[in-house]
């Protein structure tokens, strides 16, 4: 086990954002884990997992251990006339999976390509996009205790998924080391064409619905909408859309009756985009970052901005939001 010391984090998050670790694991296999814990233990050390550091702000250097990983594989644990299950290492690039299934014909994660990031980090906040989430797919994962080093199973319903959301990122939060998940796909087509934009997409190009296609159609949309983090720093949607009551909507279209909403269940999803684009920040700049001039929901880095000064803007976008339609936007990335 390589153990460094006050390791720049700079490479290792998409915003870009230079702080550091005081000290740093890279975790290539499961002994590495054990190894870490022990190290945790003996030394009281704070800790925390990080993954392709693609939805985290870091405003501030990490105290004590930052476990970096790298456990990696694909591996057929089950089949049937219709599915075949996997488990994957958690380490793995989350776009390499998809690519992988893709290949294979198998149908399930194809609209979550390009998603950045690692496998491990994908269930913490159930990742969502073009109509899927993965827990569409999800059957359980393996994690490991941090403090205590047990090994435990969490199955779908233990990781209590929700938009962008589960149990990892509330009552155990930072508290474990998830290290391989299990995933059951379809070998039989099953298209998840929900999303508007993309069935208009296959419609204009009259494409036929291939796995192949939807990969290459998601890319396409997802690449002239979000920036590239090589290029520009950011971690994707800043802000989840917030999901409000008909009450509470009915209130706001009578001062806004354009307001952008799609109805979910009971409830009523706004687009978090839109609003910040109603109070003028799309495309602004504040000091060395902004909000993206393509999509409003996506707060960039243009270079050398401080994790305190990305947050600082988006507090007063928050402020900006909450006054003029009254609505309290929640971070989908993890300020740290
Ligand atoms: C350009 C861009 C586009 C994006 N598009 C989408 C999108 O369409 N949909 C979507 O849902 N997200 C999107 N994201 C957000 C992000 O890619 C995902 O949330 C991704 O799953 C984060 O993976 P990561 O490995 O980078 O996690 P990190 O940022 O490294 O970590 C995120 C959190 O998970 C924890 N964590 C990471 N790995 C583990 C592990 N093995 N065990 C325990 N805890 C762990 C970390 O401690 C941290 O709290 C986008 C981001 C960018 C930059």
């Amino acid at each position: 086990m390589l153990l460094e010391n006050n390791k720049s984090l700079i490479k290792l998050n998409t915003f870009a954002v230079n702080c550091y670790a005081e000290n740093f694991i890279c975790i290539k296999k499961e002994e590495n884990i054990k190894e870490s814990i022990e190290f945790i233990k003996r030394e009281k050390k704070k800790y925390f997992v990080l993954g392709g550091g693609s939805n985290i702000l870091l405003t501030k250097n990490i105290e004590g251990l930052v476990l970096h990983n790298k456990l990696e594989g694909i591996h057929i644990i089950g089949e049937d006339s219709d599915s075949l299950t996997i488990s994957v290492r958690s380490g793995l690039i989350w776009n390499d999976l998809v690519n992988w299934t893709i290949e294979k014909k198998l149908w399930g994660i194809e609209n979550l390509i390009l998603i950045p990031g690692t496998v491990g980090a994908a269930p913490i906040q159930n990742i969502g996009a073009y109509g899927v989430e993965i827990k569409d797919v999800f059957e359980n994962l393996n994690a490991y205790n941090i403090e205590t080093g047990e090994k435990i199973n969490f199955s779908k319903k233990d990781c209590q998924f929700g938009y962008r959301d589960s149990i990892f990122k509330n009552e155990l939060k930072n508290k474990f080391f998830i290290s391989d998940i299990i995933l059951k796909l379809k070998k039989t087509k099953n298209p998840i064409l929900t999303y508007a934009p993309l069935i208009k997409e296959f419609e204009k190009n009259k494409l036929p619905v291939t796995i192949e296609n939807i990969g290459k159609t998601v890319c396409q949309i997802r690449n002239s909408k979000l920036p590239d983090p090589k290029k520009i720093g950011n971690s994707g949607s800043f802000f989840k859309n917030p999901v409000i009551e008909k009450k509470i909507l009915d209130q706001i279209l009578k001062s806004f009756p354009n307001l952008k909403y799609f109805q979910q269940n009971e409830k009523f999803k706004l687009s978090a985009g839109w609003l910040i684009e109603q109070c003028k920040w799309k495309g602004k700049k504040l000091n060395n970052c902004g909000v993206y001039d393509k999509q409003a929901l996506v707060l960039v880095n243009f270079g050398s901005a401080k994790g305190i000064e990305i947050k600082e803007l988006a507090e007063k976008i928050k402020m900006d939001v909450k006054n003029k339609f009254n609505i309290d936007l929640v971070e989908e990335v993890q300020i740290i």
